[in-house]
């Protein structure tokens, strides 16, 4: 498709060129030719001199001459227009695939992304749909079962809803400037009460060392980010564990870093997690901890738009730091 769109743009290109190009050879073409006709019609004061006021053999001399001139520039010319039009056809070629190329990109990232949200939706509206179909074969279900079904077919209703607050939240973010006065110790601990019902169930120590810093954002967003990596931080510790949660001022920069002395995250895993549904362990976190790989996708969107930058740092068995640098405010 991106094939016919570059040759199509190429041709308009290369229409532009040409029709500037010989636009111009005719505007020389004409101004010379007639500048040459009106030299050779001139009366030369030399030529009189020399064989006499219009001599008809002299004159004809001259205007064969400029008929051979104007033919000369005719041939200069369209030799000219033959070699703008292959070096103009080239030049075309290449700044039309230049042209088309981040818009190539950006669709395959959305053709990507349907085919992965698709899968993701797929899943678990494939398993409701087996346990039902297996429920109605069986003439003599009994109550248990059936409330068994529903609290399965519950279960996988929830994960659909993640999902899709999870895809709300990808296409929203961003939606409202980040422009007000925020202070990290407030959203910090707004942050700890909303994930502080998984680290009790988990019996996981969140400690909180943030500092009164205030930075330009959005409230609302930067509370999503933390909640984010604290989520993150809680779900992949072990029972038990504890998190660390710290934001001071470093650089003329506020450094949020959450801690946690979990599972940690493979080094060939560490370039993707940012990706939307990249999911280091794929089975173990679909089957465990029931994420969608949209977590650090949202995460690293939102600190982007408050000009800052995310970055982690992990081992395998050894937890995982994740730092979060913000513009303070002025
Ligand atoms: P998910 O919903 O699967 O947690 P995220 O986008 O938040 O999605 O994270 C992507 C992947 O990165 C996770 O599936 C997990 O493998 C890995 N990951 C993120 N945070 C941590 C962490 N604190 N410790 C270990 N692995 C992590």
């Amino acid at each position: 498709m991106f094939k016919s769109a570059a040759l199509k743009l190429t041709l308009w290109y290369l229409t532009i060129i040409m029709a500037l190009s010989i636009g111009f050879s005719f505007a020389i073409y004409r101004l010379s030719s007639s500048e040459l006709e009106a030299s050779a019609s001139r009366p030369s004061d030399l030529y009189n001199l020399l064989f006499g006021p219009n001599n008809p053999g002299i004159n004809s001399l001259r205007a064969a001459q400029a008929q051979k001139d104007k033919n000369h520039l005719r041939s200069n010319l369209i030799l000219f227009n033959g070699a703008v039009l292959l070096l103009g056809g080239g030049a075309s070629y290449f700044l039309a695939r230049r042209t088309l190329k981040p818009l190539e990109e950006t669709l395959e990232l959305q053709k990507r992304f349907t085919g992965d949200a698709s899968h993701e939706l797929r899943t678990p509206l494939t398993a409701m749909q087996t346990e039902i179909e297996v429920a109605l074969r069986n003439p003599g279900l009994s109550q248990a079962e059936a409330i068994n079904l529903l609290k399965s077919n519950l279960e996988e209703v929830g994960k659909l809803k993640s999902l899709s607050e999870g895809l709300l939240e990808l296409a929203t973010a961003g939606k409202d400037t980040p422009n007000e006065q925020v202070s990290l110790k407030n959203v910090a601990n707004d942050a700890i009460g909303q994930v502080n019902k998984r680290a009790r169930e988990r019996r996981i120590l969140i400690k909180n060392s943030s500092k009164d810093i205030t930075v330009i954002g959005n409230h609302q967003q930067i509370l999503n980010l933390l909640s984010i990596l604290l989520d993150n931080a809680v779900k992949y510790s072990p029972k038990g564990g504890e998190v660390k949660l710290s934001a001071k001022t470093k650089d003329r920069q506020a450094h949020i870093t959450v801690t946690d002395h979990g599972q940690g995250i493979a080094k060939q895993d560490l370039p993707h997690i940012f990706e939307r549904f990249y999911r280091a362990d794929k089975a173990r976190s679909k089957t465990t901890t029931g994420g969608h790989g949209l977590g650090l996708a949202i995460a690293q969107k939102i600190v982007q738009l408050h000009k800052g930058q995310i970055d982690v740092r992990s081992a395998p068995g050894k937890g995982s730091t994740f730092t979060v640098r913000l513009p303070l405010a002025r």
